[in-house]
């Protein structure tokens, strides 16, 4: 059982929703908030405080975590009215756990630290499955005395939790798994494409490739879902092109060429002109499918 700690939480949606639930199981007080008012009563039914704003949960909370889609959001959530930094006390700590630019992290960091509030940014990996097992790989940066004080709440929600550097490291080492998914799934999309109109069933193909050294975890989750032609996110292409975007100019203000990425990035926006933006982003497929006129699905 946690010691009593009051922990606040602040964005309930696909991987928020299921995080705070594992902090529930693990026995924390948790005062919550969303901007939908049926996500906070979800977690309300579950024992869950509810709060009618972010500055109000921080009043009541001495660690805040903030799990939303974009940084202009985060931004938001913590530095706009109502927010977090109007309510937090100084001695808490807030942990951004949503994937945004780092230097987007470096300022809400600069910002808490003139209220006597520290800030880890804690992005996660492995989706919604493992944001239900609470298996998450959780990537953190910040001070490593404020990292130890929180390593439980965290282990609460992941299965790794590693320290990777100073703020905003946690969102370097996220953008780079971004970039290595996002270029998984465009590599087996042309594969799948390629084998099936050879006239190969997709599903053979993706069992006998599986055990080698082109099996991955991406294959594992991503094939299943393009052969079932099942596009529920999961992860929604709109967060993919976010994150492949802040990959992009971050690596743009270091001088780093990053071809392959740009190319996935253009996919991701075609997808999003055709409506597609909230399909999982195992659709990018669909943009290779197109091009080749076929589809990728079992052999009936
Ligand atoms: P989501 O859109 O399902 O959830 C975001 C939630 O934030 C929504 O419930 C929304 O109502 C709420 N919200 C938005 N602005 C708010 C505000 N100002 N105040 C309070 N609540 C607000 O997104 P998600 O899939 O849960 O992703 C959250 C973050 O986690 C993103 O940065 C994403 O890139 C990252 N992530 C997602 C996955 C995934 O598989 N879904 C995996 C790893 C990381």
């Amino acid at each position: 059982m946690a010691d009593q700690q009051n922990i606040g939480f602040i964005g309930l949606g696909i991987m928020g929703r299921p995080m705070a639930l594992n902090l529930l199981k693990a026995g924390y007080r948790l005062v919550v908030f969303d901007i939908v008012p049926e996500k906070v009563q979800a977690l309300v039914d579950a024992g869950a405080k509810a709060a009618g704003s972010s500055r109000e949960v921080a009043e009541q909370a001495e660690v805040i975590i903030t799990m939303l889609p974009d940084g202009p959001d985060v931004e938001q959530a913590v530095l706009g009215e109502a927010g977090v930094l109007e309510g937090a006390r100084p001695g808490s700590i807030l942990i951004d756990m949503s994937s945004i630019n780092p230097l987007t992290s470096q300022k809400l960091a600069a910002a808490c630290e003139a209220k006597g509030v520290e800030f880890l940014d804690a992005p996660v990996s492995g989706g919604e499955p493992k944001a239900i097992e609470g298996t998450l790989a959780i990537m953190v940066g910040g001070k490593p005395e404020v990292f130890e004080r929180v390593k439980p709440i965290l282990r609460a929600m992941g299965s790794s939790v590693t320290l990777t550097g100073p703020v905003g490291a946690g969102n370097v080492t996220k953008l780079a798994n971004q970039i290595m998914v996002a270029c998984n799934i465009a590599a087996m999309a042309e594969a799948l494409v390629l084998a099936t109109k050879a006239g190969l069933d997709p599903e053979i193909v993706y069992q006998a490739v599986r055990g080698g050294l082109a099996g991955s975890v991406v294959l594992d989750a991503k094939a299943p879902m393009v052969i079932q032609r099942n596009f529920r996110p999961g992860f929604r292409i709109q967060l993919h092109y976010k994150d492949l975007r802040n990959a992009l100019q971050a690596a743009d203000s270091l001088k780093v060429p990053l071809f392959l990425t740009s190319v996935v990035q253009q996919m991701l926006s075609a997808l999003i002109n055709e409506g597609k933006g909230d399909l999982d982003h195992s659709a990018i497929t669909l943009f290779v499918e197109q091009a080749a006129k076929v589809e990728v699905k079992k052999a009936s």
